[in-house]
């Protein structure tokens, strides 16, 4: 999974938007917004962006 055009990757300093855990997960919103998740509130979230017609990109195993 690695060499994709569209997103860069996420360091450490990337943090979730919700808790400020390090951010596993990057999901780009239609308006061209973008949040960034923890593996635990990507699994609470991601479904719901998904909906919304989101763009999920992980960094790692979740
Ligand atoms: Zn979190």
């Amino acid at each position: 999974m690695s060499g994709t055009l569209t997103s860069p990757q996420l360091t450490a300093a990337d943090r979730c938007d919700r808790c400020g855990a390090g951010a596993r997960v990057r999901a780009t919103l239609p308006a061209g917004g973008e949040l960034l998740f923890c593996g635990h509130h990507a699994k609470e979230h991601t479904d719901r962006l998904r909906e919304q017609g989101a763009i999920i990109s992980s960094e790692a195993d979740i």
